[in-house]
């Protein structure tokens, strides 16, 4: 259970990084990238991903198909 940053969506404006309870945001070699190993999704911590709050960019963060 995780998201992942569509690479052709983001805009590298950072704002995702800081708001993350788990800390799994972090600046890539191209764009922002979510660790979907300590992505939770946010379900312990608030009621809908911060990431995706924050994020000026729609459909930018999306749910992981694994
Ligand atoms: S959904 Fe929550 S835990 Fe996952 S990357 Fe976004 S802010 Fe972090
Ligand atoms: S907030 Fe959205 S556009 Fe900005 S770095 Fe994070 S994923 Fe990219």
């Amino acid at each position: 259970m995780a998201l992942f940053i569509d690479e052709a969506e983001c805009i590298s404006c950072g704002d995702c990084e800081p708001v993350c309870p788990t800390n799994s945001i972090t600046e890539g070699v191209i764009v922002f990238e979510i660790d979907k190993k300590t992505c939770t999704e946010c379900q312990e911590d608030f009621d809908e991903p911060e990431c995706v709050r924050v994020c000026p960019i729609d459909n930018c963060i999306l749910p992981l198909e694994s």
